[in-house]
């Protein structure tokens, strides 16, 4: 996008109505070690889950809920992150950034009763966004216009990022007892 001095470049037009332009830095693509790191933050998540019940708190996945769908739908200006996905089943999405794909298992949002992507009490993102368990800071230069996704919602107002709708769904108990027995399991095999 072309960069004006008065700042117009970073805002469009959007239904008769001027909006708010946000970069995305791109994710890191390292051979071979991307796919490593799939499978390990895969494995994390999995037995993070399996520790008694457990989602991440409501703070943690306001922050992720923000980071993955914005805020756009609910009247502000953060648009959903480039790489939220639609998933081939009707009303979910998923990641199209860390190749886990389209699945019940990776789907991003989900309901009530629902347990989702976003619960896991440790669960990567590759873009490093708030609210994720490998979150890191923005670097300096994404505050800058076009300000960053990621520099938007760190400097977003905490009531504000409180009011993020979500739902806080029990992990289903059937799991919940089958990642039980896998922990118990490793303890014992781990005893002398
Ligand atoms: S997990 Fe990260 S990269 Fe994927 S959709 Fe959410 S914010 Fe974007």
């Amino acid at each position: 996008m072309e960069k004006k001095p008065c700042g117009c470049g970073n805002k469009k037009q959007e239904n008769n109505k001027i909006v708010k332009t946000f970069s995305e830095p791109p994710i890191e693509k390292v051979p071979f070690k991307n796919a490593i790191s799939m499978v390990q933050g895969y494995a994390m998540s999995m037995v993070s889950r399996g520790f008694s019940d457990k989602k991440t708190d409501k703070t943690s996945k306001q922050l992720r809920v923000l980071s993955c769908f914005g805020n756009k739908n609910t009247g502000g200006e953060l648009p959903p992150c480039s790489h939220l996905k639609p998933s081939s089943t009707d009303g979910k999405f998923y990641c199209g950034g860390c190749g886990c794909g389209d699945r019940k298992q990776t789907w991003l949002n989900g309901n009530d009763t629902e347990y989702s992507k976003l619960d896991y009490p440790k669960v990567n993102c590759p873009l490093k966004m708030p609210g994720f368990t490998n979150y890191e800071p923005s670097s300096p230069l994404e505050a800058k216009e076009p300000q960053s996704r990621k520099n938007y919602i760190e400097k977003m107002n905490f009531d504000a990022i409180l009011q993020t709708d979500v739902t806080e769904p029990e992990m289903p108990k059937e799991i919940s007892e089958m990642f039980d027995k896998i922990l118990e399991a490793q303890k014992n095999k781990n005893q002398p």
